[in-house]
């Protein structure tokens, strides 16, 4: 049977409970235990798929095509568990789940109530994980305890050690130890507040991971270890990490979390092998090189909005000993000041994905930049988009070209929906989503970079290459480097008489891992590099 941890957090939000939870499921990993990593959201909304990025960050998306929250992103990139649409529940998939059975008459006439009913439905939301093969299922709370509609939830992971033995769970609550400059300490007393709470609802938690701005101390830790009535050596201090998220696992294994969780559990492990991890670290630490990528968007302001093209960059660079710089540019913004004045002196530009027509004209205005200028270019999904269109009138003279998304009546649909694209009224979880295989054309970049001839990458858009127009794309030089099995559909596109001018339909930061560096990503920044060197030399 799989134990259960759950993670809950305290204080305020945004303390790193995603990317502490991930860090859990690494360090078990390393311990050579097999991890399931899941996420309950006490939102409404039945997916994030709807809600916007300045909300709630990127939405997360994986290869079944779930629409998940960012943090499944962490726990893909720290480890292997296997993700899927069980890995996250928000209240409105609950509800939607209990209501259905309820039409249906499952009930049999009862009250259907929260407790019960909606209890017992997240109960077999977490249960759900349980395997033979998998030995710890990690369930990390969204929310802060003490938010109204987290209680449910709290609520069910109360009763799990009723249900499984208590001895087989583990209750770990991240929280928050402000240091007030004024009275020149570290306070504790919101940390008491909220375990008080939880332990009001029932929950012991058995481990505290408390994130400090500075060194808490052990009189410190011991005086929270009372007052929360947790073991001395169970309060585990998380400092907050300027330098780089890698150093939150190698942190927490300082602090004996690895052991301390092994123990309490009664799991078999081996000892900790943290080398790979280190030497990642010491690679970020150390880098060769530097350069610098513009990455023009409309969700610039929200640092979650681009999380995983962030981190997909990173990866990039630790594959090739350069510190990437990320120069956030809002599209509208280069608009009014021009492409040049923006982007002179950046060594490679990048086109994330988006929805809605601000900001497009500013981002086609960085692309023929980039085109013209031969900087190295990679366009993602809207990105991609916003290439052809920017080909089509500039190269195919079609000035109006554009898509059916920002112009509906434009006389040269480039980009459009397809037919059952039409169809679709409802927003929710409606796109063409997640896992598709593409094949690659030999002898392009694409094909070099992935050194292979069928990849599978996520998908998360409703339109696509108008393929009336592919002909004349491919007569002026646009190549199409990949596309769907059936040949239908257009995935990527680039230009041979350029140095690095690729675009792709789809996804590929949701693949990147630290220490795997997705080969689009890595081409890219090699490309960058070699531009960078480049202009070095000229102004020599
Ligand atoms: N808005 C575009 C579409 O729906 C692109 C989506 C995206 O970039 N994820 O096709």
């Amino acid at each position: 049977m799989s134990k259960h941890i759950f993670v809950t957090g305290g204080v305020v939000s945004s303390l790193g409970k995603g990317l502490t939870s991930a860090a859990i499921g690494l360090l078990l990993e390393r311990r050579g235990l097999r991890v399931r990593m899941q996420k309950l959201d006490p939102y409404i909304n039945v997916d994030p798929g709807t809600m916007s990025p300045y909300q709630h960050g990127e939405v997360y998306v994986l290869d079944d095509g779930a629409e998940t929250d960012l943090d499944l992103g962490h726990y893909e990139r720290f480890t292997n568990s296997e993700l899927s649409r069980d890995s996250n529940f928000t209240t409105g998939r609950i509800y939607q789940t209990v209501i259905n059975k309820e039409r249906r008459g499952e009930y049999l006439g009862n009250t259907v109530q929260v407790v019960p009913h909606i209890t017992n439905e997240i109960k077999a939301a977490v249960r759900k994980l349980d395997d033979p093969q998998v030995d710890v299922v990690i369930t990390e709370l969204g929310g802060t305890v003490g938010d109204i509609e987290g209680l449910p939830f709290l609520e069910a992971i109360r009763q799990i050690p009723l249900d499984i033995g208590r001895q087989n769970c583990l209750f770990i609550h991240l929280t928050l130890i402000p240091f007030l400059k004024a009275a020149g300490e570290a306070k504790t007393k919101p940390t008491q507040h909220s375990v008080g709470q939880l332990r009001q609802i029932g929950i012991q938690p058995d481990i505290l991971i408390v994130r400090t701005e500075r060194e808490l101390g052990r009189e410190n830790a011991e005086k929270i270890a009372l007052f929360c009535n947790v073991e001395k050596n169970a309060v585990i201090e998380e400092p907050d990490k300027e330098f780089s998220i890698y150093e939150v696992p190698l942190g927490l294994v300082e602090n004996g979390l690895d052991q301390l969780i092994v123990d309490k559990l009664g799991l078999q492990a081996r000892p900790i092998d943290m080398s790979e991890w280190q030497g990642l670290l010491h690679k970020v630490r150390n880098p060769e090189h530097e350069v610098t990528i513009a990455v023009v968007g409309k969700y610039i302001q929200h640092k979650d909005a681009y999380k995983s093209i962030y981190e997909a960059l990173d990866h990039a660079g630790i594959a090739h000993s350069a510190r990437v710089l990320v120069k956030r540019i809002e599209s509208e913004e280069l608009e009014g000041q021009g492409a040049e004045s923006v982007l002179s002196g950046v060594d490679g530009i990048l086109v994330p994905g988006g929805f809605g027509m601000r900001g497009i004209e500013g981002k086609i205005d960085a692309i023929r930049y980039a085109r013209l200028c031969e900087v190295p270019f990679f366009g993602i999904c809207l990105g991609m988009q916003c290439a052809v269109i920017e080909f089509a009138r500039d190269v195919l003279d079609l000035k109006d070209a554009n898509s059916t998304e920002f112009a509906a009546d434009t006389p040269h649909p480039v980009i459009c929906l397809l037919n059952d694209q039409k169809k679709v009224i409802d927003m929710g979880a409606s796109m063409r989503l997640g896992a598709q295989v593409c094949l690659l054309e030999p002898g392009t970049r694409a094909a070099e970079c992935y050194d292979a001839e069928r990849v599978s990458e996520r998908h998360r858009h409703r339109y696509e290459f108008n393929p009336e127009y592919r002909s004349r794309f491919v007569e002026a030089g646009m190549r199409v480097s990949g596309a769907s099995p059936d040949g239908g559909l257009v995935e990527i596109v680039e230009l041979a008489d350029h140095p690095w001018f690729l675009a792709v339909q789809f996804h590929p930061e949701f693949k990147s891992k630290p220490n795997r560096a997705h080969p689009l990503f890595s081409g890219f920044i090699e490309a960058a590099l070699a531009h960078h060197q480049q202009r070095l030399q000229m102004t020599l």
